[in-house]
């Protein structure tokens, strides 16, 4: 890269966000990290040689996300490329089970997490007329799945929803959104899963690296190349 680029991922602390922040300093971008708790960011960044920096965040606080652009505005510049990786699911999944106090959690961190952090990268990249933003959903934002559950569904459909719409107003001035989906992908999420998942399935699934090698390839395309959708799942899984 003839200057350094920077990146800003949000829900980088563990699993697909971790694995896209490590890609992106190995790649040479100066990388910053958020999340909730400093000490699991600090985890990431202690395991790679390069640099990367954090500061704790709830994609789900509007103040604690305008402080957080406001730090990555003094740490790293502008922001060429932001990363959402921040997304949560609860065990209980179905409507019988689902509690209004899931209800909201889920959609407040999932959907308006997503708007929170693109309303706050947004002004500096129209500015520039430059930027990438890429979010990473689901197929479960694709088609609904008892797997992921009534609200994890709601909510990724309203974040693919959110990144295709913006992504329409914003290409005019030169902002490229890309809403990932990917099936899938061994990392702790699956952790809340009501069946626990066994070690051969979490072999044979995505591994963290394969979404962060898409979200690389996308964030270095040349700025006429614009990726609104990417679909990313596993061999062994069915995609109809
Ligand atoms: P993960 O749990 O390792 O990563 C999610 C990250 O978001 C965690 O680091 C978590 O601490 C952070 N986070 C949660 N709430 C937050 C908040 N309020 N503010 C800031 N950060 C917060 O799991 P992952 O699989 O890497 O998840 C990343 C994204 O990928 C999520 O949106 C998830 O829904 C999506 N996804 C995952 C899979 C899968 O099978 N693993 C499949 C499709 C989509």
């Amino acid at each position: 890269m003839s200057e350094t680029k920077t990146v800003l991922i949000a829900g980088g602390g563990s699993g697909i966000g971790a694995a896209v922040a490590v890609a992106f300093a190995e790649a040479g971008y100066k990388v910053a990290i958020s999340g909730r708790r400093k000490e699991v960011l600090d985890e990431v960044a202690a395991s790679t040689e390069h640099e990367i920096l954090c500061h704790a965040a709830d994609v789900a606080d509007r103040e604690s996300v305008n402080s957080l652009f406001a730090w990555a505005a003094e740490t790293l510049g502008t922001i060429d490329v932001f990363v959402n990786s921040a997304g949560i699911n609860i065990p209980n999944r179905s409507m019988e089970k689902l509690s209004p106090e899931d209800w909201d959690l889920v959609i407040q961190v999932n959907a308006t997490g997503a708007y929170n952090c693109m309303h706050a990268v947004l002004p500096a990249m129209r500015e520039k007329k430059d930027g990438v933003i890429i979010n990473i959903c689901s197929v479960a934002g694709l088609r609904t799945s008892p797997l992921g559950g009534v609200v994890y569904n709601a909510s990724k459909f309203a974040m693919d929803a959110l990144g295709r719409s913006v992504g329409e107003e914003e290409r005019e001035h030169g902002i490229r959104v890309t809403t990932i989906y990917p099936g899938e992908v061994e990392t702790p999420i699956l952790d809340k899963r009501p069946t626990p998942v066994s070690a051969e399935h979490r072999a044979r699934i995505l591994q963290p690296e394969d979404l962060a090698a898409a979200v690389l390839m996308v964030a270095q395309l040349p700025k006429r190349a614009r990726v609104p959708e990417l679909v990313m799942i596993p061999t062994s899984q069915s995609f109809q």
